[in-house]
């Protein structure tokens, strides 16, 4: 039974369910069952929005000023979307009050308790579940826990969430700079992007996402994502982030990239203060895992091989010995000298197209380290000193954000939009400011139903 209690003592009681006594229990009967509690929820919710409804336009029938009743115009029915179930209730609306003082206008007051056909949270909890599942997995893990009733489409499920997506990216271009938060000492940027695959009526068989991961010393990483060729005011959003954590423009910001351009100047636009750029090490290492792999290929036929091959690892290792140390000149002569006398090993004896193949990836080795030289540092250095180097943490946030959820399926195609509205959700769930970012982004919501006066 469930007892509805008004303010002034008045006590509605409503049947929830029933079970039957029993002479005895099997494990099956202890406690509630799934599908008990989904209807008992389900009634509970019903009962409890009904009255609520009910309450409310009693309320409003009464005229603020002379207390008289409004003349009932019609009633209508609307139906709620809730996470208990889909709640039918009556909408009655109300002339205005003949003392024409209060509002002069149709008053429907369902309307105002109801400005849209689901609930603020069945909306937050589907665009959460949206952007951390698919779509159709998200709509049956809902459904398998909740009493939705009849559950809503995938296309339902979609919309959603891309709208919440796009409020809350209209309040991160909007929001004023919050200079509340704590000065950060430091801030440790780092960009990386990623490729979706796209729709097939979109340009192009990719599309690129950048992901930036922020934190300032210890302590947690915040994440931002978006698609560039979509994201409004990108470099606003992503600044609004850095103020948000406490950066100001005296706060040094170390900027940890592959070197390409779009990250790394996005990084630099965003900065509010100084910035250092670091190529990040995870990224060298790997330039540096193409030849030291094709190496391991080397031919071991005779013992001179094995001698060449053995020789031509310890060089590599050489290589990235010195590239660890920042020392960049001394790695572009050795990469060049060694690349040459594999070239030269490649014209005249046997291991040819193996020596071809290292002193090729050589050579992409050299103008990758040459056109980043700049931003080269001696990482051993700076590991010691605590300093960060490398973005390899981004790397499985990467992998995370964008691969778990959009490469989930091998037929996952995405269209930019949807996919850069989806992140901004799933950045703010895994930031764990969804339910606060959600609520402040409501300004932005056009809801069907408009509050009246
Ligand atoms: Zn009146």
């Amino acid at each position: 039974m469930l007892e509805l209690v008004e303010l002034d003592g008045t006590i509605a009681v409503r049947e929830l369910g029933c079970g039957a006594a029993v002479a005895g229990y099997t494990p099956q009967m202890v406690g509630l069952t799934l599908a008990q509690g989904k209807q008992i929820l389900a009634e509970t919710q019903r009962h409890l929005v009904q009255a609520q409804t009910e309450q409310h336009c009693r309320r409003r029938q009464i005229c603020q000023r002379c207390q008289a009743r409004r003349p009932l115009k019609d009633v209508r029915s609307r139906r709620l979307v809730s996470l208990f179930g889909t709640v039918a209730v009556k909408a009655p609306r109300f002339k205005p009050c003949q003392c024409m003082v209060t509002c002069r206008r149709t008053l429907s007051p369902v309307a105002e308790i109801m400005p849209d056909r689901c609930t603020p949270e069945y909306e937050r909890v589907l665009a959460k579940m949206g952007a951390l599942l698919p779509y159709r997995r998200a709509r049956t893990v809902l459904s398998e826990f909740l009493p939705l009733g009849k559950p809503q489409t995938v296309e339902t499920t979609r919309r959603r969430t891309l709208c919440v997506g796009a409020r809350l990216e209209r309040e991160a271009v909007a929001a004023p700079t919050c200079t509340s938060a704590e000065p950060a000492p430091s801030i440790t940027l780092s960009i990386d992007g990623g490729h979706i695959r796209a729709a097939r009526q979109y340009q192009g068989r990719t599309f690129e996402v950048l992901v930036a991961q922020i934190s300032k010393g210890e302590g947690k990483l915040t994440v931002f994502s978006s698609v560039p060729a979509e994201a409004h005011a990108q470099t606003r959003q992503l600044r609004g982030v850095l103020h948000g954590l406490g950066a100001s423009s005296t706060t040094p910001a170390t900027i940890l990239s592959d070197g390409a351009d779009g990250p790394r100047s996005l990084g630099e636009a965003a900065s509010p203060g100084p910035t250092h750029h670091v190529l990040d090490w995870f990224h060298l290492a790997m330039r540096i895992q193409h030849p030291a792999q094709a190496a391991k290929s080397w031919p071991s036929k005779t013992e001179d091989d094995r001698q060449a091959g053995k020789r031509l690892a310890e060089t590599i290792e050489r290589i990235r010995w010195r590239l660890w140390h920042g020392q960049v000149r001394r790695s572009l002569d050795l990469i060049e000298e060694t690349a040459a006398s594999l070239e030269a090993v490649a014209e005249d004896t046997a291991p040819a197209s193996a020596a071809q193949k290292v002193a090729r990836l050589l050579r992409d080795l050299r103008t990758y380290v040459s056109g980043q030289s700049e931003i080269i540092i001696d990482y051993a250095t700076a590991r010691r000193c605590g300093e960060p180097i490398s973005t390899a943490i981004t790397e499985s946030t990467v992998q995370w954000l964008l691969h778990r959820r959009m490469n989930a399926q091998q037929q996952m195609r995405w269209s930019p939009r949807g996919a850069h509205l989806m992140l901004k959700v799933r950045t703010a769930a895994v930031n764990e400011t969804l339910d606060r970012d959600y609520a402040v982004a409501e300004r932005w919501a056009h809801r069907p139903f408009r509050k009246a006066a």
